[in-house]
């Protein structure tokens, strides 16, 4: 498509009401862009917003949600494979090792990978949690 832009001319835009990229009348420019049209479809007036842009973003986010979520699963498993502790229900008046597994009544079975002061990392299934617990 070769059309000239020119007021009253013909443009694709995005139509803020329809949702979706329309032919539109351009109504008004200035220093050879466009910065008024009217959908032809529906008739509202906006300002000229040529293609939506493209918002690589939240792909990428969930991608690398998930393959977190898979690394973390497979290191669990890993984890619940070697550990030769106990199942250990959690209770926060209680000390833990590293290898241990605990038992927590929400996230499930995870593997202690390091204590703290008053606390412990275990992994769990989905990811390592901090759990409050009465280590030295
Ligand atoms: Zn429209």
């Amino acid at each position: 498509m070769t059309a000239r832009i020119i007021t009253g001319g013909d443009i694709d835009s995005y139509c803020t009401r329809c949702k979706l990229n329309l032919e539109h009348i351009i109504l008004a420019m200035v220093g050879g862009a466009v910065v008024k049209v009217q959908c032809k479809t529906c008739g509202s007036i906006h300002r000229f917003k040529g293609m939506p842009a493209v918002r690589p973003k939240s792909p990428r986010k969930e991608g690398a949600a998930s393959k977190s979520f898979v690394t973390c699963q497979a290191l669990w498993e890993e984890a619940m494979g070697e550990a030769k502790g106990p199942e250990l229900p959690y209770d926060m008046a209680r000390s833990y090792q590293a290898g241990d597994v605990m038992v927590h009544n929400i996230f499930g079975k995870g593997v202690v990978q390091k204590t703290l002061f008053k606390k412990c990392a275990v992994l769990f299934k989905d990811k390592e949690r901090m759990l409050v617990t009465s280590n030295t």
